[in-house]
């Protein structure tokens, strides 16, 4: 899954792992995850996504190898917000080749700048599990997270000032990803990322097929 920050990758790309029956392996929520239990990737990732940079290629290169390496991913898997920069994709290749399978195809959601800042000023995370709050749940009189009753916030990265700086982060590191693929024969569906969820699954299931 591949697109701007607040396109829509998490939500579509949990909808289509759990149709495919795969997992997802996200990296922003694997680094936040590792973030709040404290350990020493959370803690070096922070700094980097507090301020709307990358992670460095080599950390987030290790944590996506350990999870391709494990059983889980031996019918498939869905890579959601990887690769990010060309130097990712190029060591994707090699580790999808150790595991004798091909990259079926690259989801590409778009969505304009304008859209991408009116989303992400409006969402809401839960400060313990990092559940995305549903949008019926924030309209509620007291919202609070679905998952565990946790208190739902801004992701420090979604302040309006980040923002802008992973849309920059976007144009000059990931779009040239999409080239990258593109130049390489990948299958690369462009897919409109507004309407409503299911529409826009629709599209890529379409897209797919
Ligand atoms: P996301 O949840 O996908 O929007 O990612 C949030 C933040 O995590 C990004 O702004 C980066 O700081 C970091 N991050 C996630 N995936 C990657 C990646 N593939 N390469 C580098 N940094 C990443």
């Amino acid at each position: 899954m591949m697109g701007p920050p607040g396109a829509g990758k998490g939500t579509q790309g949990e909808l289509l792992a759990s149709r495919f029956n795969v997992p997802r392996y996200a990296t922003g929520d694997i680094l936040r995850a590792a973030d709040r239990e404290g350990t020493e990737l959370g803690q070096a990732a922070r700094k980097y996504m507090d301020a709307g940079e990358l992670v460095p290629d080599e950390l987030i290169i290790e944590l996506v190898g350990e999870a391709l390496g494990a059983p889980a991913a031996m019918d498939g898997y869905l890579l959601d917000g990887f690769p990010r920069t060309v130097a990712q994709a190029v060591r994707l290749e090699a580790l999808v080749r150790n595991t004798g399978r091909d990259l079926d195809a690259v989801v590409n959601l778009v969505v304009s700048d304008d859209e991408i800042v009116r989303r992400l000023s409006s969402r809401r995370v839960c400060s313990d599990c990092g559940t995305l709050a549903p949008t019926e749940t924030l309209r509620t009189e007291c919202p609070e997270c679905p998952a565990c009753g946790g208190e739902l916030i801004t992701r420090p990265d979604d302040r309006p000032e980040t923002v802008r700086r992973r849309l920059e982060v976007y144009r000059e590191q990931t779009e040239p990803v999409l080239a990258w693929y593109r130049e390489s024969g990948m299958k690369v569906l462009d897919i409109r990322g507004t309407g409503d969820v299911e529409c826009v699954q629709v599209r890529i299931l379409a897209g797919l097929v």
